[in-house]
């Protein structure tokens, strides 16, 4: 054990204030883990509208900062509240910026002005750092919306000795988004224009916030060890493996974690009936439960099959379709949760069931309801930078069937019914056909009971905690510094 490092974690969502992904899950969860490591830790998102500063006891603070954005000035109130008792929030309040229904834009859409609002963002989180003498030995950022914070600190504010021993981390999440933006909005940053080349902070053409990211920070995460390697080939990289690949040696695979005080069964407010590993019964009502709430005609022993995911063609839903209009609903019942493209809504929408639940939206209470009334969750994803949902998934007893890509490669163990081992039933190639074969095979072990208990018992007992994960957090930091 070193001494204890500051680490500030800018991220554009963070749960349980904002959230549209899994983002939001490890930007909530890792800060905590690194308080119990014995780190000081302070965190940073906008304020959005979603954020209620009541329920959180949010707090202005007296000074404000000013953000040159373009030509003008802009102000900003920063407000204090905390994660956990130890953990400081600092939320960066702009009302034009961030005073509205959504964080990035409505389903499927992207708000014109992304790239004002989040230049605003990443140099507040420096200005934030100054107004509350949080003196960084990390900056930790998380995707595109916090990329252009590194360039910063490498360019305008390089001789500023409150930042001297500072040294970024960025995370990816999802090379899929990148944020990038046309050039003209390249004034708005006030960065020296010699920047925008492709050494620098242009990719193709465009003004790229992610890239930005990639270029200046001093190390590179991203979130498990196998996506850590598909993204430095091309077919995997959103036209980023050139810059990944100069930089591998500086690129680690962290397997994000789940956060036991958020997803247990054995304390889920959520769902109708607690259960755990050694009283596993209550998981029955709680599928009973589901099964009611859909109004699923419930034929006795049918499995029940769920998707709780953004309706994107990242997560297979192209394939899931399919298999529903083919065989999926021969022999099994399935919810779908999510929104996104409107013609994966409109297809489920219009297939509503018996046999086919469907809730089109955001709501977690119902997610953590239909992991814990499930049987198995569909996760075909054609690509997976780690995926949280499937470990969410297993904590409940509710097993996965996933391609074998990402983060579902390192925490999906295929099911071997010789041994008893393994916690799921993983395709490859990607395929409907090679899908299907894997829902045999799951359905086949479903109706083996001594086999089902078995498969369940181990998802229930499998451990994704943070703890790990965060050690290795801390492990990369070190050696940051050091280097
Ligand atoms: P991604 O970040 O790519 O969307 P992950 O599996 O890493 O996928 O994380 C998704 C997170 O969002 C999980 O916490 C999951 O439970 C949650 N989630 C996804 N869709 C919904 C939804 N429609 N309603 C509530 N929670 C959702």
């Amino acid at each position: 054990m070193g001494s204890p490092l500051n680490i500030l974690i800018a991220a554009s969502e963070v749960h349980p204030f904002a959230k549209t992904g899994g983002l939001a899950d490890v930007c909530g969860a890792l800060p905590k883990a690194l308080h119990h490591l014995g780190h000081n830790v302070l965190v940073i998102l906008p304020l959005y509208r979603c954020v209620n500063i009541s329920q959180y006891d949010l707090r202005p603070l007296p000074q404000t900062i000013s953000i040159p954005v373009g030509p003008k000035k802009i102000e900003g109130i920063l407000y204090e509240g905390e994660l956990i008792p130890g953990v400081p929030v600092i939320f960066v309040a702009q009302e034009k910026y961030f005073d509205r229904e959504h964080l990035y834009g409505p389903p499927g859409k992207a708000y014109p002005d992304n790239a004002e609002r989040f230049i605003f963002f990443t140099r507040a989180i420096i200005e934030a750092c100054k107004v509350t003498q949080f003196k960084p030995d990390i900056i930790n950022c998380n995707d595109w919306q916090t990329g252009l914070t590194p360039v910063y600190l490498k360019t305008l504010y390089a001789y500023d000795s409150f930042f001297r021993k500072t040294r970024t981390i960025f995370s990816l999440h999802n090379l899929g988004y990148q944020g990038e933006f046309d050039r003209n909005n390249m004034p708005l940053a006030n960065l020296p224009f010699s920047l925008f080349n492709p050494a620098g902070v242009e990719s193709f053409g465009d003004f790229n916030f992610l890239k930005s990211g990639l270029v200046y920070s001093d190390i590179l995460t991203t979130v498990s060890k196998t996506y850590s390697q598909e993204i430095l080939q091309p077919e995997h990289a959103f036209r980023m493996d050139g810059i990944l690949n100069s930089r591998k040696t500086d690129l680690f695979g962290i397997t994000n974690g789940i956060d036991y005080s958020e997803w247990d069964p054995q304390r889920d407010p959520w769902i109708k009936e607690k259960f755990s590993a050694a009283k596993p019964q209550g998981k029955t009502a709680c599928k009973r439960a589901l099964l009611d709430h859909f109004n699923l005609k419930s034929q006795r022993d049918q499995p029940l099959m769920c998707m709780v995911t953004r309706m994107t063609t990242q997560k297979g839903i192209d394939l899931v379709m399919a298999a529903v209009e083919q065989f999926l609903l021969k022999d099994a019942q399935l919810v779908i949760l999510g929104s996104g493209d409107a013609r994966f809504e409109e297809f489920f929408r219009t297939r509503k069931s018996k046999q086919l639940g469907v809730f089109i939206g955001f709501d977690e209470p119902l997610a953590h309801r239909i992991l814990a009334g499930s049987d198995f969750i569909l996760m075909p994803s054609v690509y997976e930078p780690c995926g949280l949902t499937q470990m969410q998934a297993m904590k409940y007893g509710t097993v996965p069937i996933t391609s074998a890509v990402g983060g579902l490669e390192d925490t999906v163990v295929q099911y071997n019914y010789k041994t008893g081992e393994g916690l799921g039933f993983k395709f490859s190639p990607y395929s409907l056909e090679f899908f299907s074969k894997r829902v045999t095979d799951a359905l086949t072990v479903y109706r083996d009971a001594g086999q089902w208990q078995t498969l369940v018992q181990n998802c229930l007992t499998a451990d994704f905690g943070w703890d790990r994960s965060a050690q290795e957090y801390e492990r990369v930091y070190r050696l940051t510094l050091a280097r």
